[in-house]
């Protein structure tokens, strides 16, 4: 086994690397261990689309330049389930980047400052007074699982299972034909559960395509979530290669942080954003805080923890709140309505979707006032 190290980061997506990168900006000579089971670049399912929130974390963890990977996207296009429509430009415009590159940038930032990469699937922590052994591979004064939405980290935890209605599935692929160059098309299904197609234009053309269920029950297979897709989105055909599931541990979930020497970030805490499945901006964020928390030793986890509640529990709060509201798609058609209405409205909207915003007293009584007025929407143009 390795000598000791100060820090042992399972997992090197978003969160991982942001943590590796946050410990390292606080203690240029720290030992970070990088470890992941995959070798770099790799595919991540995902829609790839990359909020301003999440670039700006990235420019705080002093990686600049991840911006120019992916041209802005300065609109947001949404249909509702009774077919009301918001096509506004963000405040700021998102990007969209292949994780496959994405990601690698960050990994390669963080071996650039000092982190070691090293392949290795992890399947057993033993943890001592002292330091935590991560198989037979480490020996760390910290672990930080950042192995994301199946974490064997969070397992080891023993962390309670999540209940279906907190979990998101959903596909993704590549489709040849972009849909709106400029524009991150959303398209909301009429159904019991929250679900939506989207397509997010990719650089160089082509987009990223696919359809999510916001309730594990209401996932079907893979080839019924690619024919829903095709109902709301036609022509927006993904290359059947390209074509992965995967779920999505929403922020809604039972949150889990034990004191001591582990640390859970990411989609291994279980942070993606109820209302969208946006997860990017909360593990780099929480990545972020995990790399701070672990300086602490066996105070790690207390810290940690309450780090996640200061910076996360108003969001979740609010965004656990219109999860539930977003459940009845007359709010959904009432909120569409008022962020088309009210460009404050749908900044809100934005910021609570893409960031770590909250929804202020102005935007819900707007879509309140919509809500009470609101009379039949027209009819979903046919397919
Ligand atoms: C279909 C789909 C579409 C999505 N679209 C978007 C989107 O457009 N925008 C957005 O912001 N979010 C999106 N998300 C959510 C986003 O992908 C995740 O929230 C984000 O990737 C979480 O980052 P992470 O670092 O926590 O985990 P991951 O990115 O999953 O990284 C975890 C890493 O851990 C490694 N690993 C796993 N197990 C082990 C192990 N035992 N040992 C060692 N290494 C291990 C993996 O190889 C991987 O590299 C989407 C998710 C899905 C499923």
């Amino acid at each position: 086994m390795d000598d000791l190290v100060d820090v042992a980061v399972v997992g090197a997506g978003p969160a991982g690397s942001a943590a590796a990168l946050r410990v390292l900006q606080l203690r240029p000579d720290a030992r970070v261990l990088l470890l992941d089971a995959a070798t770099f670049p790799r595919d991540k399912t995902c829609g790839d689309g990359i909020a301003a929130h999440a670039l700006d974390l990235v420019e705080g963890l002093g990686v600049p330049g991840v911006s120019a990977l992916g041209p802005p996207v300065p609109r947001l296009r949404l249909r509702s389930p009774g077919g009301r429509v918001v096509d506004r430009l963000c405040a700021r415009p998102n990007r969209v980047v292949r994780r496959t590159v994405f990601d690698a940038e960050l990994v390669a930032a963080a071996t650039a400052r000092g982190a070691r990469l090293h392949r290795h699937r992890v399947r057993r922590l033993e943890v001592r007074a002292d330091r935590v052994l991560v198989d037979d591979v480490a020996a760390a004064r910290v672990v930080i699982g950042a192995d994301g939405a199946n974490s064997v980290v969070r397992r080891l935890l023993g962390a309670p299972g999540a209940p279906p209605s907190t979990v998101a599935v959903a596909v993704r692929g590549y489709a040849p034909v972009t849909l709106d160059p400029d524009a991150l098309v959303i398209e909301f299904a009429p159904g019991p559960y929250p679900a939506y197609a989207w397509s997010f234009p990719l650089p160089g053309g082509g987009a990223n395509v696919g359809y999510g269920v916001f309730d594990r029950r209401g996932g079907g297979s893979r080839a019924e979530l690619v024919e829903a897709l095709r109902a709301l989105l036609p022509g927006q055909e993904p290359d059947p290669a390209t074509v992965r599931g995967h779920h999505l541990p929403l922020s809604t979930g039972p949150r889990h942080q034990p004191d001591g020497r582990v640390l859970l970030a990411g989609d291994a805490a279980a942070l993606v954003n109820p209302l969208t499945g946006e997860g990017i901006f909360d593990a780099l964020a929480s990545g972020a805080l995990a790399g701070r928390a672990a300086l602490l030793g066996p105070a790690a986890g207390a810290a940690h923890r309450a780090a996640v509640r200061r910076a996360f529990h108003r969001h979740h709060v609010h965004a656990g709140m219109l999860a539930r509201l977003l459940r009845h798609s007359r709010f959904l058609d009432a909120a569409v309505t008022a962020a088309a209405r009210h460009q404050s409205v749908f900044d809100a909207a934005v910021d609570l979707g893409l960031g770590r915003g909250t929804a202020p007293a102005h935007a819900l009584a707007r879509v309140a006032l919509t809500y009470a007025t609101l009379r039949r929407p027209p009819a979903r143009p046919a397919a």
